[in-house]
């Protein structure tokens, strides 16, 4: 395999539904997975074509009871593209003999292709080859390209190409009983001779969408005009054009589109701008040639270059594709969130949860523009998450779990689980430590780019709103002369309640009550460096008093923190008391034991009775803050906190951690580090093909893992290079693996970009001509002041 393409051998309809949500095209306002054009959804294709937060609400009654969810909108259509030969059937491979089949996605250029020769019944031999791209030159303009080979054969072929709303939103099985249709369909037509044209809109949330399509053909490198003619039926509106093939004769076909909806700005109305759009688009090749240059200066900026085995390369750089065609200087201004499974599919509806947290490193360090436009996304839902304080009777900010259009709690409250098929309470809202992932990525995002308009305008106001609500969530208990955060849920959502409890929720768990001192410290610290003026504003605005700031101070000494007797933190309090659990047991009876919450279900059981965790939880601690920064905040909550007993904590929490989300392995990686670089580079590679290899059985087909993708190459970035941004220094400290020979990337700082290579004994840095002002460097405790243009390098 090259690098840079991600090929797919053979057909493989079992694969298929992997392959498609791997094969994703998006630019950050849309997507559309990698389905093949000739098939509608059935049990093995399935052509989703999503808007960046297109959601909608609908109702739906499960056990007689009524529940909403906010669904990401699964729109019409626009791959539908397909030929017969004379009176023959439709194109459908699974009919079909296939003698040759190749999918390639072109990272580098950002060009889905698939070229497959088959027979079908009536001994007619083609080949056809197709390629796709979803402009991220011009983010409302689509394309195919089809090219038919007749190998054996000649005649009339008929060629149909749609724009098809007879869509649903079926791509998670799980959600099969929910109400899944959620948009109408408006108008449906042709314009200017034979364009056509699909108005819908959501039911619940009342967006347009507009697409367009047009269909060319050529034959000998010339448009033939051949007759198009123009049908609709209730839902669909489609071009038939008839022509005749000579053998081995190739007949081109361009299938071009847009789309327009009412969240677009500089708009008059989406047809109208939809319309005009595509008569203004000449040719395939015209789209391509612009997009292909976009994506290369979007490499320029992201590639890594790796000296290893194994394709890690390869998968990184396919995680960077997602995470661009998720998000990317198209989302800017359209007030989107980063989905923690991409807008490849329907899992998770599409919803913003804290996945953000492994996400906005590479983004910081690369594209501070788009951190910066996905942090407003947050900011834009502060005074929902204001509300949501009051209404549950706490002040400041209380972000929800998962978020949607809104900002409104969008988790669901039950959920089904297909091992037992039984509907269960869902407690993750729970998870109040999203309180905490917030005011961090602001943070971080401030000491990458020293953005201190945005952290006056904006981010500092969302730190002391969450900084208010840990305040208020925090009780004193006088037994223990310290506060404490009772009826939560960490990250390991195998916990929601004490075994012999119906309340949801757990006390003290120890990453929560943390982060909740981390916050509150990094509230304070912003009366250090904001102007007097403006602190001072903000919080009059926000409702912080006198009492508050002696609540703050009192806080960060006297947090609990609980933590096992021979010094290890324990998870939560009375984790201690839980049962063992017997891995080997139910790792020998189901194979593996990622989702043991559900196997546990099914047996009338639940994790809730055991110590065994879903994923990194107390291990969090060492992901977020270094072994200095983590002494500083213990020692000051008087806590003799040994960084000695990290690998401790580690082993631990290693051997009662069944990875059952794709995120733990990022964080497993990361720790392991300067204890075990062997561990962390399996760790690492288990993260980089969690979605290649589908590793939890099933659910990369519906979404993309985005957290895992970006936190993989995190490991990379920040992990394996020790980057570190702290006191207004870049600190580097590599520890590099084995397996990795030489690394080199290139990353945005304060400003500058710097190209970085690394090999274990050399450290080189390449300042590229710029703007910006010197910046200090410390690598492995040498200090440098280096500007725009210099260079550098240091021995390891
Ligand atoms: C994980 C959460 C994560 C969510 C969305 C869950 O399985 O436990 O930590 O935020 O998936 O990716």
């Amino acid at each position: 395999m090259n690098n840079w393409i991600l090929e797919y051998k053979g057909w493989n309809k079992e694969e298929h539904p992997l392959r498609e949500a791997l094969c994703t095209l998006g630019n950050g306002y849309f997507a559309t997975r990698g389905a093949m054009e000739e098939l509608q959804a059935n049990d093995f294709n399935y052509p989703g074509t999503y808007l960046a937060g297109g959601y909608n609400r609908a109702k739906s009654k499960i056990k007689g009871k009524e529940i909403v969810n906010e669904d990401l909108v699964n729109l019409p259509n626009w791959l539908f593209l397909t030929f017969k030969i004379k009176n023959g059937k439709w194109l459908n491979l699974d009919d079909t003999e296939i003698l040759e089949y190749l999918v390639n996605l072109n990272l580098k250029e950002g060009v889905l292709e698939r070229k497959v020769k088959f027979r079908d019944n009536q001994s007619h031999e083609t080949t056809l080859i197709s390629r796709r791209i979803v402009s991220m030159d011009d983010h409302h303009v689509m394309g195919i390209e089809w090219t038919i080979i007749p190998e054996n054969w000649e005649g009339e072929i008929t060629v149909r190409s749609a724009l098809d709303g007879s869509v649903e939103n079926k791509g998670v099985e799980r959600y099969n009983d929910l109400n899944n249709e959620h948009l109408d369909i408006l108008d449906k037509g042709k314009f200017n001779e034979n364009k056509i044209y699909l108005l819908s809109q959501t039911k619940q949330s009342k967006i347009l969408i507009a697409q367009t399509a047009q269909l060319s053909i050529y034959q000998k490198k010339e448009k033939i005009n051949t007759k198009i003619e123009v049908s609709k039926d209730k839902e669909m509106v489609w071009h038939d054009a008839k022509l005749n093939c000579s053998k081995l004769q190739s007949v081109r076909i361009e299938k071009l589109a847009t789309l327009f909806t009412s969240k677009d700005f500089a708009i008059s109305d989406p047809l109208n701008e939809a319309q005009q759009k595509l008569s203004r688009v000449d040719s395939f090749n015209e789209i391509y040639l612009n997009h292909k240059m976009v994506w290369e200066q979007l490499w320029n900026h992201s590639n890594f270059e790796l000296e290893t085995e194994n394709h890690s390369l390869l998968f990184l750089r396919l995680h960077t594709f997602h995470l661009y065609q998720t998000i990317s200087e198209n989302s800017i201004d359209y007030d989107i969130g980063i989905p923690s499974r991409g807008w490849h599919g329907e899992a998770y509806r599409g919803h913003i949860f804290w996945d953000e947290l492994y996400i906005f490193p590479f983004l910081n360090l690369h594209m501070p523009h788009l951190a910066r436009a996905m942090l407003m996304y947050r900011y834009r839902r502060l005074g929902r998450a204001r509300y949501a304080a009051k209404e549950n009777g706490y002040r400041g900010a209380m972000y929800p779990w998962q978020s949607g259009s809104n900002g409104r709690e969008e988790s669901q409250k039950i959920h089904l689980n297909p091992k037992s098929g039984r509907w269960i309470p869902d407690y993750s809202n729970i998870q109040r430590h999203i309180n905490a992932a917030i005011p961090y990525n602001v943070w971080l995002y401030y000491q990458t780019t020293n953005d201190m308009d945005f952290l006056a305008g904006y981010g500092a106001e969302m730190i002391l709103n969450t900084a208010l609500f840990w305040l208020s969530i925090a009780d004193y208990n006088p037994k223990r002369d310290r506060y404490e955060i009772r009826g939560v849920m960490g990250p390991d959502e195998y916990h929601t309640h004490y075994p012999d409890s119906e309340q949801p929720g757990l006390n003290n768990n120890a990453y929560t009550n943390f982060m909740a001192v981390w916050v509150i410290r990094c509230a304070l610290e912003l009366f250090k460096i904001l102007d007097e003026k403006i602190i001072n504003e903000l919080i009059q605005k926000v409702g912080f008093t006198n009492d508050d700031m002696e609540k703050c101070e009192a806080l960060i000494k006297k947090m609990y923190i609980p933590f096992n007797k021979n010094g290890t933190i324990m998870q939560f309090e009375g984790f201690d008391k839980l049962k063992d659990f017997n891995w080997d047991k139910y790792k020998k009876k189901y194979g593996n034991t990622l989702r043991l919450d559900r196997i546990l279900e099914k047996e009338n059981d639940s994790p809730n009775n055991y110590k065994a965790c879903k994923q990194a939880d107390v291990l969090m601690l060492f992901y977020l803050f270094s072994a200095d920064e983590l002494t500083r905040i213990f020692n000051a909550l008087d806590y003799d906190f040994d960084p000695k007993t990290i690998p401790d904590n580690i082993n631990y929490y290693q051997k009662i951690t069944s990875h059952g989300s794709t995120l733990s392995r990022v964080i497993f990686s990361w720790v392991y580090v300067r204890s075990n670089r062997e561990l962390s580079w399996n760790n690492f590679r288990e993260a980089l093909l969690s979605d290649f290899k589908d590793v939890q059985g099933g659910t990369t087909p519906e979404g993309i893992h985005l957290g895992a993708m970006a936190g993989s190459i995190d490991i990379i970035q920040r992990c394996y290079t020790g980057l570190e941004i702290r006191d207004d220094v870049l600190w580097l400290n590599p520890c590099l693996p084995k397996e990795l020979n030489c690394l080199q990337m290139h990353i945005r700082y304060r400003g500058h970009w710097i190209k970085l290579k690394i090999t274990p004994k050399k450290l080189y840095l390449q300042f590229e001509k710029g703007w910006a002002n010197p910046i200090n460097i410390s690598v492995k405790g040498q200090k440098k002041e280096l500007t725009s243009n210099d260079s550098a390098k240091f021995d390891l």
